[in-house]
């Protein structure tokens, strides 16, 4: 028997939401564009869907954007936004710690003559806020801050940061891949102007995302073509994942998180109990998360024998993992890099049972013993 927790990576896609899909792959199938009848059938379920996404954020539906993901969702709020207000300024700030896509699109953008600042973060992974205020000056346009944190699970304070960017007058972006349904998101009481949220986080499909534009941001589209998603991305719907993406949200937000954050904490003190571990990041976190690190051993060595025996869990960030240099958020949060290579994220979903953590931490635990004996370290 698999047991699958890897799921800040991507998820199992719901049995509900793949009857979902197909439907519009067998028969329901046709182009929103299209003046015919079975084309505007597809209009009316685009429109639905965009109503139902916008209310699992109360916003409103010409608020959402569909996109390819959250990398998408990410590149088209920061450089659309950077594109779009360069002649107010051209300094942005974010953090040490954001996902690829927001960190490549700031490194992307300060080749075209932007100013990016970085911020630190403490050993849980919060930004400082005072420090945030400090960095806002007369050309800042943007602050892009991950909500829920892909590797350490650290949740922003997105209320106090709402509250200074719009007191300073510059956008507010965040990236709220991991936390969307896991945290509430509200836009009408957060002061945030943009979100990103995917679908494969959530038992939806792979390929689908949203980006939130707050009625009257200024913001470029980023592909040239046809007029869809308000003149905002060009290209014809992903409807069978739009409509998916739908489904996973309902059936996500009947899950009773309480009872992953409970698997999850038991989870955390069984593995605790194996001498020299730790857990890395902040206290509060979000409920499906948790990152340790192993003194003496490679956290890759850990991960592929815990794949011979059909267990997945993942080092860092699944986008770094193929890289030598340990992972730049755990060195951001100022674990050695010993530390840093020793450790392993483990996630959890609501398939996820008792009994496949008692036989995870089983088999973490020989794992361990065995690597200490024959680490050189
Ligand atoms: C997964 C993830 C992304 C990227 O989303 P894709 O849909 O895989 O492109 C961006 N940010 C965070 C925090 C993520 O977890």
């Amino acid at each position: 028997m698999e047991i699958y927790l890897d799921n800040a990576s991507t998820t199992k896609v719901d049995k509900e939401v793949l009857e979902e899909i197909k439907k519009y792959y067998k028969k329901n199938y046709g182009n929103a564009s299209s003046i015919h009848s079975k084309g505007q059938k597809i209009s009316e379920i685009l429109t639905q869907g965009r109503r139902k996404i916008a209310e699992s954020i109360n916003s409103e539906k010409e608020e959402i954007i569909f996109t390819s993901g959250g990398t998408e969702s990410n590149n088209l709020a920061i450089k659309g936004v950077a594109f779009a207000n360069k002649n107010k300024g051209n300094h942005i700030i974010t953090t040490k710690i954001e996902h690829k896509s927001v960190l490549e699109s700031c490194k992307y953008l300060e080749k075209q003559g932007f100013k990016i600042d970085y911020l630190d973060v403490d050993n849980e992974g919060f930004i400082n806020l005072n420090e945030l205020k400090e960095k806002i000056n007369e050309k800042t346009i943007l602050v892009s801050i991950i909500h829920g944190h892909n590797e350490i699970g650290t949740i922003q304070d997105i209320d106090e940061i709402g509250k200074i960017c719009k007191d300073k007058k510059v956008y507010f972006h965040i990236d709220a891949c991991q936390s969307f349904l896991k945290e509430k998101i509200n836009v009408k009481n957060f002061n945030v102007d943009l979100v990103s949220i995917n679908s494969h986080k959530i038992h939806g499909p792979m390929g689908v995302g949203v980006l939130y534009i707050k009625t009257g941001t200024k913001i470029e589209s980023l592909f040239n073509g046809g007029n869809q998603e308000f003149g905002l991305r060009a290209g014809t719907e992903n409807i069978p994942g739009i409509v998916g993406f739908v489904k996973a949200i309902e059936e996500q937000q009947k899950v009773d998180l309480n009872e992953i954050r409970n698997l999850r904490d038991y989870m955390i003190k069984k593995v605790l109990e194996i001498p020299e571990s730790k857990l890395n990041g902040p206290k509060e976190r979000l409920c499906n998360n948790a990152n340790f690190s192993f003194k003496k051993i490679e956290g890759e060595s850990i991960v592929g024998l815990l794949d011979g025996k059909k267990i997945f869990v993942s080092t860092g960030s699944a986008c770094s993992e193929k890289d030598i240099e340990p992972s730049y958020v755990l060195s951001a949060i100022g674990l050695s890099h010993e530390e840093a290579n020793g450790s392993i994220r483990v996630t959890l979903s609501k398939y996820n049972t008792i009994e496949e953590i008692d036989k995870f931490v089983d088999e973490l635990n020989n794992i361990v013993i065995k690597l200490r004996r024959i680490s050189p370290l």
